[in-house]
This record gives structure tokens, sequence and C-alpha cells, in this order.
């Protein structure tokens, strides 16, 4: 309960009083101290009321402030989730399109690459006058080293001839599965006769791998045929000659290159 100031003081004296009872203004100090009484308790009422409404706009604000910190985490967790999302979609991409373009088997540029490629070189040579060779290589006799080992070596002889071509070829050319056993070189900015070096180099390389067969092992070699592009054709034309090379090159005994017209 409040406690009372010196002026209320004295008016609870003056009204206790028994001097004061038979005063003219008794009553009326009487009626007004009992209105200050009740207005005193309206205002400590309306004090309580308005104290009890803040705590609750605080605690509203509180709860605001929570659900929103809440909210902010969500959406946190939402945006890492769409960050790694993203980064595993990116890599998706990376890997499908390594997969339309390489060979699942040997990792090289599989024939749709190798047409993007060729497509462009032949634009390239044309434009500037480059030269430009296009190279068609055969594993020889490849269906005996399928029957008489298994599939399962053929296809690591496949990986093993890859390997050795990748070595001899340079920086700038391209070797790809065409399909089977046969592989296209890309030669661009290759004049006939260093190809040529190439090749034979290649060839010969080819020739002396050993496939390990258990405790055997098996040797290999290709034939090739080659064509440097014309001015007038197309690449599918230099294609078709590389070839008629090639053919003529297993004609005559195989593990050799042949020249197109
Ligand atoms: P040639 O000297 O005239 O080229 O004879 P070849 O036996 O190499 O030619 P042929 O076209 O008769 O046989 C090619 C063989 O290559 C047949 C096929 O089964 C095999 N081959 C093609 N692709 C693959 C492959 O991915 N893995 C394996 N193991 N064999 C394959
Ligand atoms: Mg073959
Ligand atoms: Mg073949």
């Amino acid at each position: 309960m409040r406690g009372q100031n010196p002026l209320e003081s004295q008016v609870v004296e003056s009204l206790s009083d028994p001097q004061n009872q038979g005063h003219p203004l008794h009553e009326t100090l009487s009626q007004l101290w009992e209105a200050h009484h009740s207005l005193l308790n309206r205002i400590e009422r309306i004090a309580r009321v308005s104290d009890g409404y803040q705590s609750i706009v605080r605690d509203r604000e509180m709860t605001l402030s929570a659900r929103f910190d809440k909210q902010l985490r969500q959406l946190e967790k939402v945006a890492r989730i769409s960050d790694r999302y993203q980064t595993m979609l990116r890599d998706l991409n990376i890997a499908l399109k390594e997969a339309s373009t390489h060979d699942a088997l040997t990792g090289i540029a599989n024939r749709r690459l190798l047409t993007e490629r060729l497509r462009e070189e032949t634009e390239r040579a044309k434009r500037y006058s480059r030269p430009l060779c296009v190279v068609m290589v055969d594993i020889d006799r490849f269906k005996a080293i399928n029957d008489d080992y298994g599939h399962e070596v053929g296809d690591n002889v496949l990986m093993e001839v890859v390997r050795v071509m990748e070595a001899e070829i340079r920086e700038h050319d391209l070797c790809g599965r065409w399909g089977g056993e046969e592989f296209l070189l890309l030669m661009p900015e290759t004049s006939t006769e260093s190809a040529v070096r190439v090749i034979e180099r290649l060839r010969e390389a080819v020739a002396n791998l050993r496939v390990r067969v258990n405790d055997d092992s098996l040797s290999v070699t290709v034939s090739l045929g080659m064509a440097q592009l014309r001015a007038d054709e197309n690449y599918s034309s230099a294609i078709n000659r590389a070839d008629v090379a090639l053919l003529r090159a297993k004609r005559n005994g195989r593990d050799r290159y042949e020249l197109a017209d």
C-alpha cells in the first residue's frame, strides 16, 4: 500500500480529531478524501493494466523476434541446401558433358566430339589455308584377340593401345574412338610429311607394346590410312579417302600406313 505524504497525514489527522467533528467543512473534507482515494485507486488500476499491457507487448515482441530468428535460420538452411544442390547440378552437368563426349572404356574423345572438332578444324584450315591431316587407325586382327583371350582381354588391349597412342601424339593432335577398334587422329597445322613421322612412330610404339595376359603377354599391331584435307572437299570426303587408304594398308599386309591419293 502507498505511503501517505505530509498533506494526506494532515487530512487524516484533521478528520479523526474529535474537535473537528462538528466543523461545517468536516463532511466536505471527508467526501473529498474519499474521492481522492477512489481516484488514486483508479490511477493504480490503470497503471497496473498499462503495465500488464506493456508486458504483453514485450512478450509479443520477443515471440515475434524469436519467430523471425527461426525463419531466418530456416532460410539460411534452405540457402545452404540450394547452394549444395547447385554445386551438385554443376558437377552433374560436367559429368554429363564428359560422358556425352568421351568414350566410357578408354576415356578418350568419342565420335561426337571428334565430329565437332573435325567441323571446327576443317573450317579453320580452310579459312587460313592451313594443312589438316586425318588418320584412320584400326587394330589388326582384333577379333582373333577377343576369340583367343576373351572380351575382357580385348578391352584391356583397347585401353593399352589408346595409352600408347596418346603418348605418341602431340599436344594439338586429337585422338578419339571412331567405333569398335577404330580410332581417328586429327592433326591440325600438320603437313603430310610431319604427320607421317608421327604415325610411323605411333605404329612402331603399338607394335612394341606387350599386354600381359596371366603369365603370358600378347602383342598387337595397327594399320593406318591418312589423308590431308583438300581445299575443295569437306571432312567426310577426307575421312573416306583415309578409310580407303586404311583398307589398302590392310590389303598390303597390315602393321603399316598408307597415304590417300
Ligand atoms: P582387321 O585386321 O581386318 O581389322 O581384322 P579385325 O579382326 O580387327 O576386324 P573385325 O572388324 O573383323 O573385328 C573387329 C572386332 O572388334 C570385332 C568386335 O567384336 C571387336 N570389338 C569392337 N569393339 C570392341 C570392344 O569395345 N571391346 C572388345 N573386347 N572388342 C571389341
Ligand atoms: Mg581391325
Ligand atoms: Mg575395324
